[in-house]
């Protein structure tokens, strides 16, 4: 009987002609077709995440954003509404085609004012989740206190490439929260400024990024790694939004709004104003009052603002959104068999201790741990199966903590 000669069934190579021959069922593969193969694949992937990446960016229509938000932010309705248009523009920018008139159309970076734990974080977290794009929180505080700004600003950068998996078309339309902007106002007698590095170096090297650039940045930080490649990101696409409570900054303008009242053409405006919300009526020449650069504030065109929390709007937030504090809770007795319950009483008394603590939505889930820690230790293990947490119930347990130490955690 002839001796059977091995070949490759795809390319009919002979076995003495390759270096490596696999055996299959009834066929045999060698290996330039293994490594041609693998090429196919791979680009198959690529392509397929390219459609998946602009799948993803599908873009929804302002009132859609607007519903989506709904679902996890309560009250804001202005400032939703405002993102949503600014949101919608700034993909609708990156996605439109390019055209052959001149009109360029200018990004829609964004800054939000408002007093911390008002929902600044919660409303760009919502934002990427629902495009579906990555997000980088930086803390524009950390800028300030290292020397060298090049540096610093590349960081931001990193983070989003990191978030965004290292892929760089991905990060390049991803978003960027910059956290606590106020704190790189240049005003020296600005008293929230308690450190003596003047902002504007920051906030020079801030423009370039919110303008659009391109950064060679590396992909993991830090100077550590100085053979590490760099990657160069193209900052054109990247939506920026800033947050920051710009303490004081009501102050400003009441100040501007009365004298706006007495002035000429003062009318019963004056009477309608809400004191309770002055933010409302914050324009950019505020934030360069308090010490923005005229640049900086050119750069995010889109000025919004947060309302503080109301007791209403907080007792809100414990219940309604999709991950509200309180649903958590429930899903968390639920799979130890307990029935969990809280009655409106013991909700309005939660509500009226962080507001007295001046904990605001922040403090909500604090005090929640604080008034249910007990039975989370001791309804596990015992045959007890509802929980009802009464208003009594709620000032007994912490009535037992140390107020002290939750006033400190806020
Ligand atoms: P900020 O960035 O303004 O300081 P955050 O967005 O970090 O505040 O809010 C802190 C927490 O408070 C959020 O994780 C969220 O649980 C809750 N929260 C604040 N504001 C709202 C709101 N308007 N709707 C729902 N939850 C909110």
């Amino acid at each position: 009987m002839a001796k059977e000669v091995l070949e490759c069934s795809f390319c009919g190579r002979k076995k003495a002609e390759t270096s490596l021959l696999i055996a299959g069922l009834d066929a045999h593969i060698c290996d330039r077709c293994i490594e041609q193969a693998h090429g196919i694949v791979l680009e198959e992937a690529k392509q397929d995440s390219n459609s998946e990446l602009s799948s993803e960016l599908k873009l929804r229509k302002p009132k859609a954003i607007k519903s989506f938000l709904d679902q996890y932010v309560i009250g804001q309705d202005q400032t939703k509404k405002v993102m949503s248009v600014a949101v919608y523009n700034h993909y609708k920018r990156i996605l439109q085609p390019q055209s052959d008139d001149d009109i360029e159309i200018q990004k829609s970076n964004i800054v939000v004012v408002g007093q911390t734990g008002t929902g600044k974080t919660l409303v760009a977290k919502t934002i990427a989740k629902m495009l579906n794009v990555p997000l980088a929180i930086v803390d524009a505080t950390i800028l300030t206190e290292a020397g060298y700004v090049g540096e610093d600003v590349e960081t931001i950068l990193t983070k989003l490439l990191a978030a965004a998996d290292y892929n760089l078309e991905k990060a390049q339309k991803g978003i960027v929260f910059i956290d606590e902007i106020d704190k790189i106002a240049r005003k020296s007698d600005n008293p929230s400024i308690t450190r003596d590095v003047s902002g504007e170096g920051v906030q020079q090297a801030l423009l370039k990024l919110l303008e659009g650039t391109t950064v060679n940045v590396p992909p993991k930080g830090g100077r550590k790694h100085p053979d590490q490649k760099f990657i160069e990101v193209d900052t054109e696409n990247i939506l920026f939004i800033a947050g920051g409570a710009f303490d004081g900054i009501e102050r400003e303008i009441s100040k501007r709004l009365n004298m706006q009242a007495v002035g000429y053409g003062a009318s019963k405006q004056g009477e309608d104003i809400d004191k309770e919300n002055y933010l409302k009526y914050i324009t950019p020449r505020d934030l360069k009052e308090y010490g923005l650069i005229p640049e900086i504030i050119g750069r995010l065109p889109v000025l919004t603002h947060m309302d503080p929390l109301d007791k209403a709007t907080l007792k809100l937030i414990l219940t309604e959104p999709k991950n509200a504090i309180i649903k958590q809770y429930e899903k968390l007795f639920e799979m130890d068999n307990v029935d969990f319950s809280i009655t409106d009483g013991a909700l309005d008394f939660i509500v009226e201790k962080a507001l007295e603590y001046k904990l605001g939505a922040r403090g909500l889930r604090a005090l929640c741990e604080t008034i249910f820690t007990d039975a989370m230790f001791d309804l596990p293990e015992s045959d007890v199966r509802e929980f009802k947490v009464t208003k009594t119930y709620a000032e007994k347990a912490l009535s037992k903590s140390s107020l002290k130490q939750l006033k400190q955690a806020s």
